[in-house]
């Protein structure tokens, strides 16, 4: 989600099509860019729950099981063509701004409650106002919302409350400062060598904050229950998305295998999926016939397979209703149903 990359890119002049610019620069650079058709590519990566491995392509760069349905990984390539960093990015320094002086005033008094009370609705906004910054699970699951806001305000206190994590992020900030901008004509500014360093430091903070999450438990109250190493990479995402325009187009590469964001992809080669009937939004989705659970997503319910489908008691439409729920509104015809 990348939740501690925003401070980065704030520093950042606003720049709207920063996601596109980086994309199309990604596909010059790539030597495959055919990658990117993501429904005809899916990232080669097993199931760390149940083993299975990934075979349907997804929709989004959250790429969930297709057979429980767990988050299995987050995949770069995707993020840069279906969100847009620069926009999230830009809702939640508007929102953070009125606070900003509080939080920091909490923090220097090492109030952790206050800056919990001040943050929670901050987060709680940007996620009603930018589903797509997070899971799709998010986008009408309120419950699941509610759990990762949570999660978030817990994060951003571990972060900010922890005196060697905040020097880093300090060092990081001086070092942006430092960072020559060239005009580029038309495209976007490039940036000068010091890029290299921020991103040494970046990744250092970054793998600090993530071990004190994990230390603390933190990371277990993660709602996605985002396998080890998937929070972390999702980071370095949102910061490689937001310096690779203003990269020199032959560092891309060594930019993302800095990260670790490289990653084997194949063909989608699946020709046994069956399509059901989301019971939540009515969408069609595709699934494995042997899955167990699987993830609509379009509105991001985790939606029961291995239960079978139940059909409307009005309309006949086979639905499959969400894992634990027994009764919804037909999305079809509007009517009460119920498994029976
Ligand atoms: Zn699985
Ligand atoms: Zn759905
Ligand atoms: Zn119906």
């Amino acid at each position: 989600m990348g939740l501690f990359s925003k401070k980065t890119a704030a520093e950042e002049p606003p720049a709207a099509p920063t996601v596109a610019q980086a994309l199309d620069q990604l596909v010059q650079t790539s030597a495959k860019p055919s990658l990117f058709a993501h429904s005809e590519f899916v990232k080669q990566v097993s199931c760390p729950r149940c083993g299975a491995p990934k075979r349907l392509p997804s929709k989004t760069a959250y790429l969930y099981c297709d057979h429980c349905g767990s988050l299995v990984d987050y995949d770069f390539r995707l993020a840069n063509s279906d969100t847009n960093a620069g926009l999230t990015n830009t809702v939640y320094h508007r929102l953070v701004a009125p606070v900003q002086a509080l939080l920091n005033q909490a923090r220097a008094t090492g109030a952790a409650d206050r800056y919990r009370e001040l943050i929670r609705p901050v987060f709680a906004e940007w996620i009603r106002e930018c589903p797509q910054a997070v899971s799709p699970r998010a986008r009408t699951d309120e419950e699941f919302r509610d759990k990762m806001v949570t999660y978030l305000v817990e994060c951003a206190v571990g972060k900010e409350f922890d005196p060697k994590i905040t020097q880093l992020d300090q060092q990081m900030n001086a070092a942006i400062a430092r960072l020559e901008r060239w005009p580029n004509g038309d495209g976007p500014w490039r940036v000068s060598n010091g890029i290299w360093q921020v991103a040494e430091l970046f990744k250092q903070e970054m793998e600090l904050t993530y071990q004190l999450l994990e230390a603390t438990g933190v990371l277990a109250i993660d709602p996605d229950e985002a396998p080890p190493g998937v929070p972390l990479r999702m980071e370095y995402s949102t910061f490689c998305q937001g310096w690779l325009p203003h990269l020199a187009p032959g560092d891309s590469d060594k930019f993302l295998g800095l990260f670790g964001l490289t990653g084997q992809y194949h063909r989608v080669d699946v020709t046994d999926a069956v399509t059901k009937k989301c019971g939540s939004c009515g969408d069609e989705l595709r699934a494995l016939p042997e899955a167990s659970a699987v993830i609509c997503e379009s509105c991001g319910r985790k939606l029961d397979i291995a239960g079978g489908e139940t059909p409307c008691q009005t309309c006949g439409a086979p639905l499959s209703f969400p894992v634990g729920v027994s009764g919804l509104e037909c999305p079809y015809c509007h009517s009460g149903t119920h498994r029976i």
